[in-house]
């Protein structure tokens, strides 16, 4: 066969493909044909478990929050994480007997952990070190942690290089030594995994955080590290900015994802109010790829009267979540 006959052919066969293939509402390519969901095929079954940060939910105290979160479907809360050491008896007090668990305690640490300051470096690790311990005594899946803000980088962080070695040196595993010094993700996932939790990197969009955007650059920052106690998380409206597939970015991310924000996809607000924006189909199949079953937990706004916003996106959600 000439290699103009495989050309013509590779060509009819790319027209063929592109012919069964339609337009999803949020502009990306879906498959058309009913069967075709995705193409792999986890080792495990995926399950959603929708979360929210607390202050998203209606309601003045947490008993009243929590039960109109069970009343609508969800199965986690997310809290922030400031002062958590001093909330653990309450926390753990109202989610007595319901069913509804931590999902995830977001940040709420002091300086950052890649300051070119050490005397912040070391404030950094040790109030995660105490937000850690809190968040495995509530049961939390992890604690979420960005290592520089775009406005800290001025206030004096390391050059990128720099902060990733300190953070987890470039295939450390591959040549592990038992007397190889830790690097900070190693010192804080030891701790991590020692409570019961994980610290959990969240890659956010380039104008909050150019240090870490993309859930791959992530995952090879835990691979890295290689510890039971360093994971990472996708928010989808980050992910809206910084990546160029949302099951490339989940599958990327495998078995480190621990967590996932959800928001709708101009504006940051319910899950819905941005209309044919909010398709988290394709995410949604890089999720069952990797059976993720940690939880999805709503992180924005509302324009809307949140009585009916929120009971609408998890019906959003879940529709789109069957579909993928
Ligand atoms: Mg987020």
């Amino acid at each position: 066969m000439s290699a103009a006959t495989n050309r013509r052919e590779f060509l009819q066969r790319t027209a063929a493909a592109a012919a069964a293939a339609t337009v999803g509402a949020a502009g990306g390519p879906v498959l058309a044909a009913e069967g075709d969901k995705c193409p792999m095929h986890a080792k495990k079954k995926a399950v959603l478990k929708l979360s929210s940060q607390d202050g998203r939910i209606p309601g003045k105290e947490l008993p009243e929050k929590l039960d109109l979160m069970e009343k609508w479907g969800f199965e986690g809360i997310e809290f922030g994480g400031g002062g958590l050491a001093k909330r653990v008896d309450g926390i753990k007090k109202a989610l007595e007997g319901r069913k509804i668990k931590v999902s995830a305690i977001c940040a709420g640490f002091e300086g950052w952990l890649i300051a070119s300051d050490p005397k912040i470096r070391q404030k950094a690790m040790d109030s995660m070190k105490e937000t850690l311990t809190a968040a495995g005594e509530i049961g939390s899946v992890g604690m979420i942690m960005v290592p520089s803000f775009n406005g800290q980088d001025k206030e004096g962080s390391l050059p990128v290089k720099e902060a990733r070695e300190l953070l987890a040196p470039l295939a450390w595993w591959t040549d592990r030594k038992t007397d190889a010094p830790k690097s900070l993700l190693q010192e804080l996932g030891d701790h991590a995994a020692k409570a019961g939790t994980t610290v959990i990197l969240e890659p956010l969009n380039r104008k909050e955080c150019f240090f870490l955007r993309q859930l791959a650059d992530a995952a090879a920052i835990c691979r890295d590290a290689n510890n039971p106690g360093v994971a990472l998380m996708g928010d989808f409206w980050h992910m809206t900015w910084e990546e160029t597939s949302d099951m490339g970015a989940f599958i990327s991310a495998g078995d480190y994802l621990k967590h996932v924000h959800m928001a709708s996809r101009r504006k940051r607000r319910m899950p819905g109010e941005d209309g044919e924006a909010d398709n988290y189909v394709d995410g949604f199949r890089g999720l069952k790829a990797i059976g993720y079953s940690n939880y999805i937990s709503f992180e924005c706004g509302c324009d809307g009267d949140p009585m009916e916003r929120i009971p609408a996106a998890v019906k959003l959600i879940r529709e789109q979540w069957e579909q993928a």
